[in-house]
C-alpha cells in the first residue's frame, strides 16, 4: 500500500491508461503464477458471491445442476433458483460429505438438456474438496455441459486442474491473503462461446459486459482498485503454484495426522481421499468448542467457527498460505497443552 501510495496510483482514475497497465500486469502475473491456461479469460468482479450471479443470468438460459454437500453450495443453488423465472429447473444433486459424488447417479439423474453444472471445488463448510480426478471423469462424462467451479477456499492453495473447468472463481480474502472486497473469475473459450451464443446483455455485470471492457483492461464500473493493485503484487511476490501446493498439502496432511492423534478433537471428515488440503473441519464434544475457541483467542490463535449443520460440534483451521509454520506450531502446542 505505500508502494502505491509512493506511485501516486491512488490518485489514478479507472479508465487511465496507468491503471489500465495495473490491469494487463496483474492478469499477467496471476496467469504465471496460478498456471492460468493462456486462453482463458480473467474477471474482476467484486465477490464470489456476486459470480453465482453472473453465472446464472448469462451462462444459464433454462437448465442446470447444482451438485453439492454442504452449506456453500448449497447457498448457490438457492441463489440461481431465486434468480430464474423457472427455478424447477434449477435441480439440485446432494451427495454424503465422506465421498465423491457418483457418477453412474449423476448421470441417470441429470435432466436432458443441462446446459451447466455447478460445484463447490473447496467446501468451506465441512472441510471437503473435489478431487481431481473426479473432475476430468465429470469432463469427459459430460463434453457438452459448461462446469463452473467455485474455488474461493482454494484458489492460490493448491494447483487448480484449470482444463477440467470452464468457470473457476474465487474471493481474495482466502487463499490470496488480500484484504476483501474483490473477486476473480476466470472463463474457458467454451464458456465465451456459450456466453456469446446466448447473448445475455441485461445488466451492468453481464458476462459480454465484463468480456468487451477486459479484453482493453477495463472494468464496467469503477471496481476495488486497489484490491486489484494489491493483487497484482501479491502474484508477483508469490512462489509458483505448484511449490504452494506441495507445502499446503504437506502441512495439511500433518494437521490431519496430528489431530487423529488427539482424543478431544477428530477430523470431520474420515475419508482422506475427500479431505479438503486449505480448510480443516475439526469435530469436538458440543460442551468443549467454546472453552477451546475462547482459550485459543486468549494464546491470539483465531479459530474459524462451525457453518451450518455443523456449526455447534466443529471449528475450523483455515491452511492457506499466508499462515506460517511457527503459527501452525503455535496451535499444535495449544491443544496438546489443553485441558479438558
Ligand atoms: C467464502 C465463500 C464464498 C463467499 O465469498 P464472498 O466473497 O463472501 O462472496 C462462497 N463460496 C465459498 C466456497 C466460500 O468459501
Amino acid at each position: 500500500m505505500q508502494t502505491a501510495l509512493a506511485q501516486g496510483f491512488f490518485s489514478f482514475n479507472h479508465r487511465s491508461p496507468e491503471f489500465g497497465q495495473c490491469v494487463q500486469e496483474t492478469v499477467h502475473h496471476l496467469k504465471n503464477k496460478l498456471s492460468v491456461p493462456g486462453d482463458y479469460e480473467v474477471f474482476f468482479v467484486s465477490s464470489a458471491t456476486e459470480c453465482w450471479e453472473i453465472i446464472a443470468q448469462s451462462l444459464v438460459q433454462y437448465r442446470c445442476l447444482h451438485v453439492f454437500n454442504g452449506a456453500f453450495g448449497e447457498k448457490w443453488w438457492k441463489n440461481t433458483r431465486q434468480l430464474k423465472a423457472a427455478p424447477e429447473l434449477i435441480q439440485g444433486f446432494t451427495f454424503a460429505p465422506e465421498a465423491c459424488p457418483e457418477l453412474p447417479i449423476l448421470k441417470a439423474k441429470m435432466p436432458p438438456h443441462t446446459e451447466l453444472i455447478a460445484l463447490t471445488h473447496n467446501e468451506t463448510s465441512n472441510g471437503t474438496a473435489l478431487p481431481e480426478g473426479f473432475l476430468w471423469e465429470l469432463r469427459q462424462a459430460f463434453p457438452e455441459v459448461l462446469l463452473a467451479l467455485d474455488a474461493t477456499s482454494s484458489m492460490a492453495g493448491v494447483a487448480l486442474p484449470w482444463a477440467a473447468g470452464d468457470l473457476w472463481f474465487a474471493s481474495v480474502q482466502k487463499c490470496f491473503g488480500l484484504p476483501a472486497g474483490l473477486a476473480l473469475m476466470l472463463a474457458s473459450p467454451r464458456a465465451m462461446a456459450r456466453a456469446e451464443a446466448i447473448g445475455e446483455k441485461r445488466h451492468y455485470n453481464s458476462l459480454l459486459a465484463l468480456a468487451a471492457q477486459a479484453r482493453a483492461f477495463q472494468t464496467t464500473h469503477t471496481p476495488n482498485m486497489l484490491g486489484i493493485y494489491l493483487l497484482g503484487q501479491v502474484m508477483q511476490a508469490v512462489a509458483p503454484i505448484a511449490q504452494i501446493d506441495s507445502l499446503l498439502r504437506q502441512r495439511a496432511s500433518e494437521g490431519y495426522a496430528f489431530f487423529e492423534k488427539q482424543d478431544f478433537v477428530q477430523p470431520l471428515i474420515q475419508n482422506p481421499e475427500v479431505r479438503s488440503d486449505t480448510v480443516l473441519a475439526l469435530r469436538t464434544r458440543e460442551e468443549l468448542l467454546a472453552k477451546i475457541k475462547e482459550e485459543a483467542r486468549n494464546k491470539n490463535i483465531i479459530l474459524g467457527n462451525g457453518y451450518g449443520d455443523w456449526k455447534n460440534t466443529t471449528f475450523r483451521v483455515a491452511n492457506f498460505p499466508a499462515i506460517t509454520k511457527p503459527e501452525f506450531e503455535l496451535l499444535q502446542d495449544f491443544m496438546v497443552n489443553f485441558k479438558k
